[in-house]
């Protein structure tokens, strides 16, 4: 079955909102098995909604619609999909009193508003609609089921749009569609998205169901097997092989395949479990390494110090980098990094330390290209290093900076 999403709203046109309800809807009608090929936003315009609701209608079974359901005259939602139908409006009793009662419990918090003949706009429903009581608000769902295409109406605050999809419209498209869609991330890092992409080449050619895609990400990419079954248990079972084959040919390369954990839990938790302490000591990525790992709860344990040895006065006094290696090679150079790792292991104490040092541009890059940077990683007395050339303005250097610095932390720790 094929579903499409209209949102409802000029403010969306413009820019000034973002469109998260389009994001979750989609990802609901994944779960649910629903093939999504349109996506569509209109602004407050009767003419316009009108030719898009006509459209969806000729190639897709499921036409969800949001925003546009409130009291006001630009809410024209509801009005322009009964236009389309033909179907007249009426007063739904039950929306009126939900209205009423609604409106008391809101009144008796704000008692310098008034009830405005508007909101008795919204008891006004397409006739024959299915209606969903929305308890955050006083704009129902609606349903319009119609022979070629089912419409279904939501109001376009995520506060009212979210638990009224939860409790009345994922239950009512679970039991039209016949199967569900499970899925399962596999992530790795420490291999680029073509490489990976490569080495399951021929799982990705044969695949029916489970499919197999990869997506790349700042420093890793994520493996996603999505498997449809009439029943979870039936995907569960499709997903297992293909999952423990790419556990076989990526190994260490997997540093989850949980959806919550990242890159930095993994790291914390594998500090944890060798029972090592760690400092970073970061130029170019001014603290945003020692951020993300403080981000894991309970980083406390592991995470000795962070410095910022921005200047090079900072990293002579602070992390010991000699005098003579930053006249002869420069703050960004593969020696320095070492010295910055090294010194923050033996002034801290730690059982590893991770430098960061590089060019995030915009200006500079005399001595070597912008998007230059050194990473070291000094590990109870050995010390790596690696050289990188990332692309992207100064902000995308730094991220990529990070996450590559994790990556050669754990690296490290698992060779260690
Ligand atoms: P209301 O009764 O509040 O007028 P409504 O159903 O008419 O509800 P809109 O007027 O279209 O909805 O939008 C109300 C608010 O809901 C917006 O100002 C915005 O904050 C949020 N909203 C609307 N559509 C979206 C969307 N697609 N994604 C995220 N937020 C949205």
């Amino acid at each position: 079955m094929t579903a499409e999403l209209i949102c409802v709203g000029t403010e969306l046109l413009l820019g000034d909102i973002v469109n998260t309800n389009a994001a979750y809807l989609a990802r609901e009608c994944a779960k649910l098995g629903l093939s999504v090929y349109y996506q569509s936003v209109v602004g407050d315009n009767r003419r316009r909604l009108s030719s898009a609701i006509r459209t969806a209608r000729k190639r897709s079974d499921i036409i969800l619609l949001c925003g546009g359901l409130g009291p006001t005259q630009d809410d024209l939602t509801k009005e322009t999909a009964a236009k389309v139908l033909k179907r007249q409006l009426v007063e739904d009793a039950g929306t009126k009193e939900h209205i009423r009662k609604f409106m008391e419990q809101y009144l008796r918090w704000h008692p310098e508003e008034k009830m405005t003949e508007n909101n008795w706009k919204q008891a006004l429903v397409p006739e024959g609609a299915l209606i969903l009581e929305n308890e955050n608000g006083t704009a129902p769902g609606l349903i319009l089921e119609e022979e070629e295409s089912t419409l279904i109406l939501l109001p376009g605050p995520p506060g009212e749009m979210i638990p009224l999809f939860e409790k009345k419209v994922y239950p009512y498209l679970r039991e039209m569609q016949p199967e569900m869609i499970c899925s399962r991330t596999i992530k790795i890092c420490g291999m680029g998205e073509s490489q990976a992409e490569t080495k399951i080449s021929d799982l990705i050619k044969k695949q029916k169901n489970p499919t197999i895609a990869t997506y790349a990400k700042t420093g890793e990419v994520h493996i996603r097997i999505t498997a449809k079954a009439k029943e979870e248990e039936e995907a569960e079972e499709l997903l297992q092989p293909v999952a423990a084959e790419l556990e076989k040919r990526f190994g260490t390369y997997i540093y989850t395949e949980d959806e919550h954990v990242t890159l930095e839990t993994a790291v914390v938790e594998l500090l944890k479990e060798r029972g090592m302490t760690l400092t970073t000591v970061e130029s170019c990525t001014g603290g945003a390494l020692s951020a993300r790992i403080i981000d894991v709860p309970g980083a406390s344990q592991v995470l000795k110090q962070g410095f910022v040895t921005y200047s090079n006065k900072a990293k002579r006094n602070l992390v010991q980098v000699k005098k003579s290696t930053l006249k002869e090679y420069g703050a960004v150079s593969e020696k320095c990094a070492k010295e910055m790792a090294k010194g923050g292991c033996l002034v801290t104490g730690a059982d590893a330390a991770v430098s960061v040092t590089g060019f995030a541009g915009p200006e500079g890059g005399e001595e070597a290209p912008v998007g230059t940077v050194f990473i070291g990683c000094c590990l109870r007395g050995k010390t790596a290093v690696k050289e990188y050339h990332f692309n992207g303005n100064r902000s995308s250097v730094r991220e990529q900076a990070v996450a590559n610095a994790l990556v050669l932390l754990r690296e490290c720790i698992l060779k260690s």
